[in-house]
C-alpha cells in the first residue's frame, strides 16, 4: 500500500535563523532598514552588497555582537526576548544571548586568532573555557578538525608562523570546534592574496557540501555562485533583489544589482 508519513515539523527541520523586519541604526544613521532573511537548516546564503550596505551589521545582529531597535530575530524558532524599546531594546536574557553565540559561530575578515596561544589552544579555547566540555575530547576534536581545513601540521605552532590562508583555515576550525549550528562567516578571503584566498575557498565548499548551515558575507561572486542556495544583495540597509544564484547572477532583475555586478564580475 502506498502510504504517505505525515510529516511533523520539528526543530530540527526548521529554519536555524529567521530574522523579521530588522531595524539597526547607529546613532541617527540608520544602517539596516527592515530586512527579513531565513536561513533554512542545511543551507548557504550569502549576502553581496556594497562596501557600507549593512552585510557585517546584519550579521553581527544575528548573534547579537550587535543590538538592533526593531524586529524579531529567532534560533531554531526561538524568539530572542528583548527588554526596553527602539534605542533601549536589549536581549533580556544572558543565557539566551550565550545559547545563541555559542551556536552561530562568528569567521572574521583578520582572522582574529589570540597571538599568545598555539593554533590548537586557539581551537581548544572556547569549548574548554566557555562550554566546559572535557579538554582531551575538545582535544581530539579539535586535531581532526585541523586536519580536516588541511593545517593537522601546524596545531602546535604559533598562529604568526602561519600564512594568512592558514591562519584563516585555523579560526574556521576554532568555529567548528564550538560544534555550532550554523557559521557566519564575514568575508573571510578578502584579506587574502589570491592564491591563499582558494585554500580557504577549497574549505568553504567543503563545508556546503557537507551541508553546513552558513551566512556568508562575500566579495567573491564566484564563490557566492558556487556554493550558495539562496543569495541577498543588500543595497543601502535594504534587500534590494533576493534569490537562486542563477537568477541573481544570470538574470538580475534590479538595475542596482545590474551595475553592482558589472563592477565586480
Ligand atoms: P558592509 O559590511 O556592508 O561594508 P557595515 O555593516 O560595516 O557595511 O556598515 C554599514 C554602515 O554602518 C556604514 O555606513 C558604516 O559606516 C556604519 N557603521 C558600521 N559600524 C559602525 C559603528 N560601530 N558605528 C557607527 N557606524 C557604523
Ligand atoms: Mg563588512
Amino acid at each position: 500500500m502506498n502510504h504517505t508519513p505525515t510529516r511533523i515539523a520539528t526543530d530540527a527541520e526548521g529554519p536555524v535563523i529567521q530574522i523579521r523586519d530588522l531595524h539597526k541604526a547607529y546613532g541617527q544613521l540608520e544602517v539596516i532598514k527592515g530586512v527579513s532573511l531565513t536561513a533554512p537548516r542545511g543551507h548557504v546564503i550569502s549576502l553581496i552588497g556594497s562596501s557600507g550596505s549593512g552585510k557585517s551589521t546584519l550579521l553581527r545582529c544575528c548573534n547579537l555582537l550587535e543590538d538592533s531597535q526593531q524586529g524579531d530575530i529567532l534560533f531554531e524558532g526561538e524568539p530572542v526576548k528583548w527588554r526596553g524599546q527602539g534605542v533601549a531594546r536589549v536581549p533580556a536574557d544572558r543565557a539566551q544571548v550565550t545559547r545563541l553565540r555559542t551556536n552561530l559561530s562568528m569567521v572574521f575578515q583578520q582572522f582574529n586568532l589570540w597571538s599568545h596561544m598555539t593554533v590548537l589552544q586557539n581551537v581548544m579555547e572556547a569549548p574548554v573555557q566557555v562550554l566546559k566540555r572535557d579538554p582531551a575530547k575538545v582535544e581530539a576534536r579539535a586535531r581532526e578538525l585541523l586536519a580536516k581545513v588541511g593545517i593537522g601540521d601546524k596545531a602546535d605552532n604559533w598562529p604568526a608562523q602561519l600564512s594568512g590562508g592558514q591562519q584563516q583555515r585555523a579560526a574556521i576550525a576554532r568555529a567548528l570546534c564550538m560544534e555550532p549550528k550554523a557559521l557566519l562567516l564575514d568575508e573571510p578571503t578578502s584579506a587574502l592574496d589570491p592564491e591563499l584566498q582558494k585554500e580557504v575557498v577549497r574549505v568553504i565548499k567543503d563545508l556546503a557540501a557537507e551541508h553546513r548551515t552558513m551566512l556568508l558575507v562575500t566579495h567573491d561572486m564566484r564563490l557566492a555562485a558556487d556554493v550558495s542556495d539562496h543569495v541577498v544583495f543588500l543595497h543601502q540597509g535594504r534587500i534590494e533583489e533576493e534569490g537562486p544564484p542563477a537568477q541573481l547572477f544570470h538574470a538580475p532583475r534590479s538595475e542596482r544589482l545590474r551595475q553592482f555586478l558589472s563592477a565586480t564580475m
